[in-house]
């Protein structure tokens, strides 16, 4: 699915393994509905007019001094810009830490059987490519509604999500940006609860 006009109401679905690239003006509302629960929505977020100027986990993490992104949080970019806010939220929770999941790290988790499984990094390639955004404009992304718990000995874990079917988080975009969405294709891992479900996307503005 593809859409880059400016000045259109979005609603959408987009199935697991498949993907999305949005255009979202300075002011425009874009809500991710998890439609049946626990699906990971991997998003990598793109000042709209200079692709090198992208999200960064690092610095939103250590600017909000908090791991998880919520209601609240500020996403910003590599140059320390505010690219959107979460202005909603009805999950709580969303990893911004477990990265995306591609082939060849399925490979090594999971075993050389998983190898042909089509993989988020695949999808953000494949949209990215539109945008001019190619393997060294990927880094570190968001997982929504994804629950990957940080323990109080500082391992990471990939666990059943905090997710419910209706579920959605609201993101506000404080200039225009390019939203690159991966519906989450994993089934090695709890992360989809063992079965990709679609996703809703609503846009304003
Ligand atoms: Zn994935």
């Amino acid at each position: 699915m593809t859409i880059t006009e400016t000045g259109t109401a979005l609603d959408t679905v987009v199935e697991p393994g498949d993907g999305a690239l949005l255009t979202v003006p300075a002011g425009g509302r874009l809500q991710i509905v998890d439609l049946q629960g626990n699906q990971a929505v991997d998003t990598l977020l793109y000042d709209a007019h200079d692709i090198d100027n992208r999200y960064s986990a690092f610095d939103t993490i250590r600017e909000q001094r908090a791991v998880f992104l919520t209601a609240g949080s500020r996403l910003l970019s590599t140059r320390l810009d505010e690219l959107a806010v979460i202005s909603d939220d009805t999950c709580g929770r969303h990893d911004t830490v477990g990265g995306a999941c591609s082939q060849e790290s399925n490979v090594i988790r999971y075993g050389e059987h998983t190898r042909h499984q089509h993989a988020c990094r695949q999808t953000f390639l494949w949209y990215g490519a539109q945008a001019g955004i190619g393997q060294r404009q990927l880094t570190h992304n968001i997982n929504f509604f994804m629950n990957v718990p940080v323990t109080s000995g500082g391992d990471l874990r990939f666990d059943d999500g905090l997710s419910a079917p209706g579920r959605y988080v609201e993101l506000t975009a404080s200039r225009d940006i390019l939203v690159l969405i991966s519906n989450c294709p994993q089934v090695n891992n709890p992360c989809n609860g063992w079965n990709p479900t679609p996703i809703q996307l609503v846009g304003w503005w």
